[in-house]
């Protein structure tokens, strides 16, 4: 399998209470890693527009409001079969679903502010990289 590329966020609630070197040794250890990174600030045109896909779902609205509510740090991480490892480690969307050792079962506080977002398929992670980063910031 090829070294494969995938696109991370730590989210806000995980920001806030200074989990982000937690997040990224749990990266780390899962054979990941982490070829771009920044801190940013998302305005709400920014999280519209990479959620664009959940606009008709009930909470796009709150999602929003919560992605722009602190800074995030936007990553990419690089592997063996990236997007699946990352999806992996990160757990199920439902904190509540999430298995014992990943990201979401060890932080998340609800299903909205779960900690971490990760591309759900390589090529949703080729867009997602690209919203967020140029060929010169990544660094393999
Ligand atoms: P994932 O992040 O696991 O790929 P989705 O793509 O389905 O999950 O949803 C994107 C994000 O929207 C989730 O990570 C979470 O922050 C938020 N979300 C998903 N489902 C709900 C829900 N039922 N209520 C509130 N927020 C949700
Ligand atoms: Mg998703």
């Amino acid at each position: 399998m090829a070294r494969e590329q995938t696109f991370s966020i730590i989210k806000p609630d995980a920001t806030r209470r200074n989990l982000t070197g937690k997040i990224n040794a749990m990266l780390e250890d899962a054979g990941l890693r982490i070829v771009a990174q920044k801190r940013i600030h998302m305005s709400q045109a920014q999280a519209e527009s990479f959620y664009g896909v959940h606009r008709e779902r009930p909470f796009f609205g709150s999602l929003v409001e919560f992605m722009t509510s602190g800074p995030v740090v936007v990553q990419v991480l690089e592997g063996e079969n990236a997007v699946l490892k990352n999806r992996e480690v990160m757990g199920a969307t439902n904190p509540e679903q999430a298995d014992e050792g990943t990201i979401r079962k060890a932080f998340a506080e609800s299903i909205e502010a779960n900690s971490v977002h990760g591309s759900d398929s390589p090529e949703n992670a080729v867009i997602e990289i690209a919203y967020f980063f140029s060929g010169t910031e990544i660094v393999g």
